[in-house]
């Protein structure tokens, strides 16, 4: 079966950056699994998963355009200390997670540290890079009736919900 939209595939991946390891599946050993066509991964990477099959190894590379995006400027912000649950130990540069007033959750990059208030970065901390991704196919299945109404994959062992 050849992946594409509305097939689950499940996968090992390493993300190297700039010539640096950023993430990998291996370290959490266990595969990703995803709901090709629905926004699960990003453009370049659902492209490339296009029409491959189970057992299939292959080498991408994603433009930033095609990744998460061109960094965009005008994107820092001034928000007040209390939006940060660990705001005495963020130092410029750091990740961190931002809880959203609309729900969900959002990674911006620390610019500065004042007094009461920290400037972030909005950016995607991934914007505006190149992304080369190794990745390895695991399976290639139909996506059940339910996985196409969340909108997700369901691994294999997931909870109802
Ligand atoms: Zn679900």
């Amino acid at each position: 079966m050849k992946a594409g939209k509305d097939k689950v595939v499940s996968l090992h991946y390493t993300l190297t950056v700039d010539g640096e390891k950023v993430e990998s599946s291996h370290d959490r050993e266990e595969q990703l699994w995803v709901l090709l066509g629905h926004g699960q991964l990003i453009p370049g990477l659902e492209t490339a998963l296009e029409g491959r099959e189970a057992g299939e190894a292959l080498e991408v590379d994603v433009a930033a355009v095609d990744g998460y995006g061109e960094r965009q400027e005008g994107q820092v912000q001034r928000m007040s200390k209390k939006y940060f649950p660990q705001a005495n130990r963020l130092k410029p540069g750091m990740v961190t997670v931002l809880r959203l007033k609309e729900g969900g959750q959002r990674a911006v990059t620390v610019h500065k540290v004042g007094m009461s208030a920290i400037d972030v970065d909005l950016n995607h901390p991934m914007a505006g890079k190149d992304l080369h991704f190794d990745v390895a196919i695991g399976e290639v299945r139909e996506a059940t009736e339910e996985e196409l109404k969340h909108g997700h994959a369901h691994p294999p062992g997931s909870a109802a919900h």
